[in-house]
């Protein structure tokens, strides 16, 4: 999920790889390290936190190397320390590995390994590779041969870099489901995991494919499949800027995290669902599943765009659980001497894990003697460390302040958990089931309406001046029209409310004129009926109506104004699809505003004040 550069060459490559690191440092990490190869010798060097504390401890120990590798690690598996940084090497220390994503299944690989005598020194998933390798290495193989054996036996994501002191003359690289490109230079040759990284070298890139293994010289390279086919591969002349590259092309961060969804829903629910037994499977929770399962009561605490990620869980757990379930604002919870009983659970949600009233919330739970869990994005981050037990979301690194794909994440880890728990209770396999096949459709789904990005700047043009906004939605979609609300509030600095539609004539009603944008979340469910009276009576008040509806849905574009047209999904899902368009809605607006989207007047991405 991190950043990899490598270099083979006639130049030294620390001064390259450091500068290469350093530009991928915009993406968030938590440690960083290289390792070079030289005179048949090697050396590694890592350390946690900044790549300038790496470039420090580097620079007293002179190394000139032709070749090395270089990572940035956003932690998965494993807290962000020393130990756990890459790159990670076989027992001899001359087989060095730098891995971006998840190895799903690397607790059998291990256990394979562990069985042939191989020692393991990290808690990380990336660790199997190198002793992997060297398990083919020491069969006689090539150190290519070895790479590619090797990850036909890896389930999950990765994109690799790997360096071997007995042949160095190349690096392995290979890909599938996170980026690495090479990049082609006069006698010298590149690998990252992001152009950015070494544009300033070079600007004729070969992009890998998922499942493209290559093996780089510094004056040629050369390319297959892991399955060993042979393939062609074209080099592209780069012309975008820096900027462009480091934002994914994209224009800002948020857009980039918003069409990045269906990847990181993708990686959240990966190797999480048991398909067989219509139920899921979350490491984190293995140890406590049966007290959660018994829990009396649910309580969730988070702030922002974690409250409204928890309050479609108290949706989700109610339904299926029956579990009693509340949504606290962390803020409130911690202050106002909440009755925390036996038996009772609490989640704490949050993407940085380190929301100061999230946090402080979990210290008085626990004290109090319930049950911690914590849903967070950042790995070893303090919720993750102070819960008893947890869940990681796995979206990645978000940048824009904004959150969008860690909001959905947090809801792709919510189904998880109350599938795991309704499974133990009152859910027949049938239904865990078809919620379970449904869940695997969401990333396929969410890219559908991701194509309807056009269509919703048009939307935007047309309301980029209005003062006051409305956004409308029942069941599900309640919490929906909240983030909605919350979404363009935050970066448009536009007004906007959300509220259960039946509400509107309890107070908001009074606000509807010709000026007033009302955005109804109308999916085709149990509760359509009514949420069409409530845009009639919006109608009636010559109120400007956008929705978001189903694809089957002819009728509703009589009514509205403006319609925005959806994938269909069960309803405990459907908030993972109708709050795409609520992102990209708020996102455009901003934008025709000419306002900073990334980084919003008085937010902080990660709020560590109360
Ligand atoms: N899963 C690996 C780890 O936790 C790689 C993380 C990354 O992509 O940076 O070490």
């Amino acid at each position: 999920m991190c950043g990899i550069v490598g270099y083979i060459g006639d130049k030294n490559c620390v001064p390259i790889l450091i500068n290469g690191l350093k530009r991928l440092e915009y993406r968030g990490y938590d440690s960083a390290g290289i390792a070079v190869i030289f005179d048949h010798n090697s050396q590694i060097v890592k350390n946690k936190g900044k790549v300038s504390l790496l470039e420090d401890k580097l620079e007293s120990l002179h190394l000139f190397s032709n070749l090395g590798i270089g990572h940035t690690r956003w932690a998965t598996h494993g807290i962000p320390n020393e130990l756990n940084a890459h790159p990670h090497f076989n027992s001899e220390k001359n087989l060095y590995v730098i891995h971006n994503g998840i190895i799903e299944n690397y607790q059998t690989l291990k256990k394979g390994l562990q069985k042939l005598g191989y020692e393991f020194i990290t808690q990380t998933d990336s660790e199997v590779l190198p002793h992997l390798i060297d398990s083919f290495l020491k069969k006689g193989n090539s150190l290519f041969k070895s790479v590619q054996l090797s990850l036909n036996e890896v389930e999950g994501t990765y994109g690799i870099a790997v360096v071997y002191e007995k042949e160095p003359d190349k690096i392995i690289a290979a890909r599938k489901g996170s980026p690495l490109v090479l990049g082609i230079g006069e006698n010298e040759n590149f690998v990252a995991s992001d152009v950015s990284a070494i544009l300033s070298h070079t600007k004729q890139i070969v992009y890998l494919e998922d499942g493209d293994i290559i093996q780089v010289f510094k004056d040629h390279f050369s390319a297959k499949t892991i399955l060993d086919k042979d393939i062609e591969k074209e080099i592209h002349e780069i012309t975008m800027t820096l900027d462009e590259i480091d934002k994914g092309g994209y224009s800002h961060f948020m857009l980039k995290e918003i069409m990045e969804q269906p990847e990181s829903v993708r990686n959240s629910m990966r190797g999480r669902i048991l398909f067989d037994e219509g139920t899921s499977k979350l490491g984190g929770l293995e140890n406590v599943a049966e007290a959660l399962a018994a829990s009396n009561r649910i309580i969730i605490s988070a702030c922002g765009t974690s409250w409204h990620a928890g309050l479609v869980g108290k949706y989700m757990l109610e339904q299926f659980t029956r579990i009693p379930t509340e949504v606290e604002y962390a803020s409130e919870f911690r202050y106002r001497n909440p009755i925390i009983n036996k038996g009772d659970t609490i989640f704490f949600i949050s993407q940085s894990g380190e929301t100061a009233d999230t946090l402080a919330s979990l210290k008085e739970s626990k004290m109090r003697g319930a049950l911690a869990l914590g849903i967070c994005n950042v790995v070893g981050s303090s919720i993750a460390r102070e819960s008893n037990a947890g869940v990681y979301t796995h979206a990645g690194p978000e940048i824009g302040v904004a959150s969008t794909k860690a909001f959905t994440s947090q809801l792709v880890v919510l189904s998880l958990i109350t599938l795991l728990i309704a499974r133990k209770k009152y859910m027949s396999i049938v239904d865990g089931k078809s919620i379970a096949e449904e869940l695997s459709k969401i990333p396929d789904k969410i890219a559908e309406i991701l194509k309807l990005n056009d269509q919703i700047e048009e939307i935007a043009e047309v309301f980029k001046e209005a003062k006051n906004f409305l956004y409308l939605g029942r069941g599900y979609n309640f919490p929906v029209a909240l983030e909605g609300a919350l979404k363009l509030k935050e970066i448009s600095y536009i007004h906007a409310e959300g509220y259960p539609a039946a509400e509107m004539k309890h107070g908001p009603i009074a606000l509807i004129d010709e000026n007033m944008p009302a955005v109804f979340i109308a999916p085709k469910d149990s509760t359509y009926d009514k949420i069409i009276s409530n845009i009639q009576e919006v109608k009636a008040r010559r109120g400007k109506i956008i929705a978001v509806a189903s694809q089957c849905d002819n009728e509703i574009d009589k009514i509205v104004d403006y319609t925005i047209k959806i994938p269909d999904t069960i309803r405990i899902l459907m908030p993972l699809l109708t709050v795409i368009p609520l992102q990209l809605l708020a996102y455009h607006i901003a934008v025709k505003k000419g306002l900073n989207v990334d980084q919003p007047r008085n937010l902080a991405k990660s709020v560590t004040v109360e």
